[in-house]
């Protein structure tokens, strides 16, 4: 399995090309080596750089810092979730327990946003848990009651104010709440690149193939080099499998997204130039849909298990052709061809989770 960056994603054809990316060419020692650079890898490192900074830290990936799942994805962070299981009273302590987990990370990456001055277009919007089906009415009140009941604002909203709100009539049913930003996921992982602390040293383009561990040590190995480490934290997300690590209890999903180009000032318009919004579906799985600030649209609804794991074009255009029909279906007179960008991503799965949140 070869891991190797592409040019297929929106977000990322937006950025400046970075310079200054060193591979591993040498063997190395350290106190800790953290395999993977997206925003877990990233996040880890900064953490134990805190914690202490006289450590010798490596942070490899096997392609571009932050350029995996970390700049592909749809760019929300979202306190309360839907699919998350919440009909039993020890469902619903559990349920406080992931908020106020997914509340503490809202919290540091504003920490983080606010310290570094990143321009990530950060958007406190809310979010809209949507449905075109009429019979979801039932589960979108039980998810509002529950909302209420944790002391979160929501509102239901009918047709009519979605149209109004999002610039199409196609959604029968919403939830909104309050707690949703939509950002630009690759603009933030881009700084959190270039503000690694000074004791971390970043690798690139270096995939690990194999690691052992040797009495107190462990030893990894890229295709040509040797890194000795004391500690290792695996933050490689779907290919964590790979590396045989927790091979039983993961496993990977494929999910695509496309980005259409920016709607010309008469396609806005004619959808009612709505502001920036983000809707999340409401059935497990369903279709993650965004207007940006720079009046793009962008889709996700695809998931899949397959093998392998990269997608080719031809496949790519596959699920474009999906997203494509996902546009046409809430705005009818947009043209066919604009989705500009597509691309597919593997992401990690825990088995638990997977069965509670699909099976209802
Ligand atoms: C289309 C799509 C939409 C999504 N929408 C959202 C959303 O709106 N909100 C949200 O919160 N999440 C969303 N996600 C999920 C989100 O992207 C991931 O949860 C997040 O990126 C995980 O970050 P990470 O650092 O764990 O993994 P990644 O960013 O994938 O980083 C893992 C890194 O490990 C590296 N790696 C793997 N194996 C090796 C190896 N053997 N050696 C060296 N390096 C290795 C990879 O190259 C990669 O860079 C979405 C994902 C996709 C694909």
């Amino acid at each position: 399995m070869k891991i190797e960056n592409d040019n297929g994603c929106g977000w990322l054809n937006q950025l400046p090309k970075r310079l200054n990316i060193k591979t591993l060419n040498e063997d190395h020692i350290c106190d800790y080596l953290i395999v993977g650079a997206g925003y877990t890898g990233l996040s880890v490192a900064r953490k134990l750089s805190e914690i202490d900074n006289k450590k010798n830290i490596i942070l490899i990936d096997a392609q571009l810092a932050g350029e995996g799942g970390s700049s592909r994805n749809s760019g929300y962070l979202v306190d309360t979730t839907l699919n998350d299981g919440f009909t039993s009273n020890k469902d619903i302590e559990n349920y406080k327990k992931k908020v106020k987990i997914y509340e503490l990370g809202i919290k540091t990456v504003k920490k983080y946003i606010k310290e570094h001055q990143v321009d990530c277009d950060f958007n406190e919007c809310g979010k809209y848990f949507a449905s075109s089906k009429i019979e979801d009415e039932v589960i979108a009140k039980s998810f509002s009651n529950l909302l209420s009941k944790l002391g979160y604002k929501n509102k239901i909203l009918d047709q009519k104010e979605l149209q109004s709100r999002l610039g199409t009539s196609f959604y029968n049913i919403a939830v909104f709440t309050d707690g949703g930003i939509l950002l630009n996921p690759g603009k933030l992982v881009r700084s959190m690149v270039d503000t690694l602390p000074d004791n971390v040293k970043l690798y690139e383009n270096s995939q690990i193939y194999n690691w052992k561990k040797i009495n107190n040590k462990i030893e990894c190995f890229t295709k040509k080099h040797k890194i000795t480490t004391k500690k290792i934290i695996f933050c490689t997300n779907g290919f964590l499998k790979y590396l045989n690590v927790k091979k039983n209890y993961s496993f990977p999903i494929t999910l695509t997204a496309s980005l259409t180009r920016k709607l010309t000032d008469k396609e806005f318009k004619e959808i009612g130039s709505p502001k920036e919004w983000g809707v999340l579906p409401i059935r497990p799985m369903g279709a993650t849909i965004r207007m940006t600030k720079d009046r793009r649209i962008l889709i996700r609804n695809t998931a899949e298990l397959r093998n392998p794991f990269s997608m080719n074009r031809n496949e790519l255009n596959k699920r474009a052709a999906i997203h494509k029909e996902g546009i046409k279906k809430r705005f009818k007179q947009l043209p066919d061809n604009i989705i500009e960008s597509s691309w597919s991503r593997r992401l990690l799965q825990w088995i638990w989770n997977w069965s509670r949140n699909t099976i209802r």
